[in-house]
């Protein structure tokens, strides 16, 4: 049977975001015919978007005014519905994935294989499990739907050089009375996003308080970067939560990581393990991020950063 794979688009009502590219590209290693699913209340200028997406053969526009705000009990329905077609449906390991997809593939009586990391076939996919020491390997039996999740960290995203046709779908699906949308909160930050970002500055708890955060958040400014911290900052009330760097956080694949006062615990160095150049600063030359460190840099982050930024002003005026 020919494999027929259905991509959930991941978007914030007006642009794709750079999780459905990396998606499709894990899609297309399963040998198969790519679709991708926007849902949305005006999904237009999205749906064009997808289209261009290399590899993708159709883009689904479904539009209702439900769908305006990406709800888990609101899509979910619709996504097992669009699934009966499909042989394979994946989305983004991110919060908007994790959320939403599991549900989908309870409705659709199917189980979920979490965190795709690598496509041995189109049944056997390669999971990190551990908080990423150990790798295993997931087989769906034949007969089953694969509904997948897919770890953005390990796959490229694919160019924007396609030109798939764009339909419009309406779906007889009962969607549920009981969660409705109300109204979204969410910081403002004129910071690149911590997931996309190709430079990373963290802070762990050897920053020391709320107020000395702004040292980090000064010299991630300085270079352009995004700003992560550890669970144990995040814990102490330094920063928000939508900052946590980790297992129990975000799995982001910067070009450079630097880590400030944290320790490298494997529940922390699990969500940095794909970044390109990892740099640490800490005052204790014992501490395990030190292990997995390309540049480390031993010392009392207070002194260190004010110097790397007085470096910086003087490359970029000489
Ligand atoms: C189930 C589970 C899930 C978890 N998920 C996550 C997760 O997603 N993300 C995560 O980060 N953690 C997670 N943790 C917590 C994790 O185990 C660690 O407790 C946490 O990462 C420690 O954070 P830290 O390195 O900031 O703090 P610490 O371990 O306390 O380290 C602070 C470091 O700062 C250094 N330091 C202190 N002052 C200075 C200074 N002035 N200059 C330079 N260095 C200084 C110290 O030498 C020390 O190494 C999880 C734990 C569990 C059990």
């Amino acid at each position: 049977m020919t494999n027929r794979i259905l991509v959930i688009a991941q978007h914030d009502g007006e642009r794709l975001d750079a999780a459905t590219a990396k998606t499709v590209a894990c899609a297309r290693l399963i040998e198969g015919e790519v679709d991708v699913a926007v849902f949305g209340a005006n999904a237009g200028g999205i749906a064009d978007a997808a289209a261009k997406l290399a590899g993708v053969s159709r883009v689904l526009r479904i539009e209702r005014e439900e769908n305006a705000a990406p709800l888990a009990a609101v899509l979910a329905p619709q996504i097992a519905r669009l699934a009966e077609n499909y042989t394979h449906v994946l989305a983004p390991s991110s919060t908007f994935g994790k959320d939403v997809l599991p549900r989908a593939a309870a409705l659709a009586g199917a189980p979920q294989v979490s965190d795709i990391q690598r496509v041995i076939n189109a049944r056997s996919f390669e999971r990190p499990i551990y908080a990423g020491n150990v790798l295993t390997s997931v087989r769906v039996p034949e007969g089953v739907k694969v509904f997948g999740t897919v770890r953005l960290a390990s796959f490229q995203a694919v160019a924007a050089e396609g030109s798939a046709s764009i339909e419009s779908v309406s779906l007889d699906a009962a969607l549920p009375s009981h969660t409705r949308f109300v109204k979204l909160e969410s910081a403002k930050s004129e910071r690149p996003d911590l997931q996309g970002a190709k430079i990373v500055v963290s802070g762990g708890r050897g920053v020391g308080s709320k107020e000395n955060f702004d040292i980090i958040f000064r010299f991630a400014d300085k270079l352009g970067a995004a700003v992560g911290a550890s669970r144990a900052a995040v814990d102490a009330g330094f920063v928000p939560n939508d900052m946590q760097v980790g297992q129990t956080g975000k799995i982001i694949a910067p070009d450079l990581y630097i880590a400030c006062g944290i320790s490298g615990a494997i529940q922390h160095v699990t969500g940095i393990k794909d970044a390109g150049t990892i740099v640490a600063i800490n005052k204790d030359p014992d501490a395990p991020i030190f292990e997995i460190a390309d540049i480390g840099l031993v010392g009392d982050l207070f002194a260190i950063l004010p110097e790397l930024e007085a470096a910086i002003d003087a490359a970029k005026s000489s």
